[in-house]
C-alpha cells in the first residue's frame, strides 16, 4: 500500500520514519522543508503540497496541530481532496474537535474516499519507539484496512466507535489528565504551605488509591522544578477548548476541565505556554507564594 504523510512535527516525523522503516512507500509533506528532507534521506518521496503527497496514495495520514490545520490540508487549495484517488482512506491522527472529524468525513466521502479519526496518546518518546496508543473512530472495515499500518507506529490500536469517537476519547483522556495534574498541584502546594515535605507526601501516597500514572510522571518533575515538555500547556489548552466545544454541542458543562483551562490560560499569558503541563503547579505556587521542591 502506498501512503501519503502530511505533518512532520514532533509526533509526525518519528511516526513517518517508522512507516518508512517498515517498508511502506511514503510521499511526505510539511510546511518545513527541513523535515521533508530528513524523511527524503531515509527514502521517502519529498512533495511540494498536500495535494502531491496524496496523489498516488491508498492511505493518507495527517498529523497536524488542530482542526483548522487539518481542514486546510484536506479541503483548501493544493489540498488532499484535489488529488485523492477514489477509495483512498484518510487517517487523521491529529487531536482535533470531534465535530470537525464528522464534518471532514462527509467531505472525504463526497470526494469518493473514506476517513477515520485516529488521535494518539503517548508523547515524542513513544512516537519514536512506535508505541503510541491509537483511539480510532470510523467504519470497522476501513479501520481493519489501515490497522496493520497503525501497528507499525503504535502498540494499542483500538476502534472505539463511529467517526469522531477517536477524538471524543482523546478529549476524555485530556480532561482526566488535566484535572489530575491540577489536583496533584493543589495537594503538593497545600502540603508545602503547611510545612510538610512534598516529596515525602508523594512517597507515602503513590502506592495507594490516590496514586496514578499522572502522579508518577508529574510529581518528580514538579519536585525537580523541571517544566521542559513533555506535553506543552498550549496544546493542552487547545484540547480543553475542544472539550468545552464538544460539551456545548451536547448541552453539557464541564466545570472541572473549564477551571483547569482557566489556570492554563493564565500561565500562557505569563509566557509559560511552551512549558510542560506539569507547570500547573506554578499557578498555585504563585497564589500561595511557596515553591514545591525536594
Ligand atoms: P507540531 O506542532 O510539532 O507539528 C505539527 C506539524 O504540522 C508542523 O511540522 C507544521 O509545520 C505542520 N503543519 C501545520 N499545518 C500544516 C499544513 N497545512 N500542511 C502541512 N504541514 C502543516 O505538533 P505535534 O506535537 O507533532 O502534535 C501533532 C498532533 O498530535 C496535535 O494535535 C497534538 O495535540 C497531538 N499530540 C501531541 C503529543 C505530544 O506530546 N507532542 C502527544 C499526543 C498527541
Amino acid at each position: 500500500m502506498k501512503a501519503g504523510f502530511i505533518g512532520l512535527g514532533i509526533m509526525g516525523k518519528p511516526m513517518a520514519k517508522n512507516l518508512v522503516k517498515a517498508g511502506y512507500p511514503l510521499c511526505v509533506y510539511d510546511h518545513h522543508e527541513e523535515s521533508i528532507q530528513e524523511l527524503a534521506q531515509m527514502g521517502a518521496v519529498p512533495c511540494a503540497s498536500a495535494k502531491e503527497a496524496a496523489e498516488d496514495a491508498d492511505v493518507i495520514f495527517t498529523m497536524l496541530p488542530n482542526s483548522p490545520h487539518v481542514k486546510t490540508a484536506l479541503l483548501e487549495k493544493d489540498g488532499v481532496l484535489e488529488s485523492m484517488k477514489k477509495g483512498a482512506v484518510v487517517v487523521d491522527m491529529s487531536s482535533i474537535d470531534p465535530t470537525v472529524s464528522i464534518e471532514l468525513e462527509k467531505a472525504v466521502a463526497a470526494a469518493g474516499g473514506e476517513m477515520i479519526d485516529a488521535p494518539v496518546s503517548g508523547g515524542e518518546p513513544k512516537a519514536i519507539d512506535g508505541t503510541v496508543s491509537f483511539m480510532c473512530g470510523g467504519k470497522e472495515e476501513v479501520f481493519e484496512k489501515v490497522k496493520p499500518m497503525l501497528e507499525k507506529m503504535g502498540r494499542d490500536v483500538t476502534l472505539v466507535g463511529p467517526i469522531g469517537s477517536g477524538n471524543m476519547t482523546k478529549l476524555a483522556n485530556q480532561i482526566i489528565v488535566a484535572v489530575n495534574i491540577a489536583a496533584l498541584s493543589e495537594a503538593m502546594v497545600l502540603a508545602t504551605k503547611s510545612g510538610v515535605n512534598p516529596e515525602n507526601v508523594y512517597k507515602a501516597i503513590r502506592g495507594g488509591l490516590a496514586g496514578s500514572t499522572v502522579m508518577d510522571a508529574k510529581a518528580p518533575m514538579m519536585l525537580d522544578r523541571n517544566f521542559n515538555p513533555g506535553f506543552r500547556i498550549e496544546l493542552h489548552i487547545k484540547d480543553l477548548n475542544n472539550a468545552v466545544n464538544a460539551a456545548k454541542a451536547v448541552g453539557m458543562e464541564i466545570p472541572m476541565a473549564e477551571k483547569v483551562l482557566d489556570m492554563m490560560k493564565h500561565l500562557q499569558e505569563e509566557g509559560m505556554g511552551r512549558c510542560d503541563h506539569g507547570a500547573v503547579v506554578r499557578y498555585y505556587e504563585e497564589q500561595e507564594n511557596v515553591e514545591v521542591k525536594r
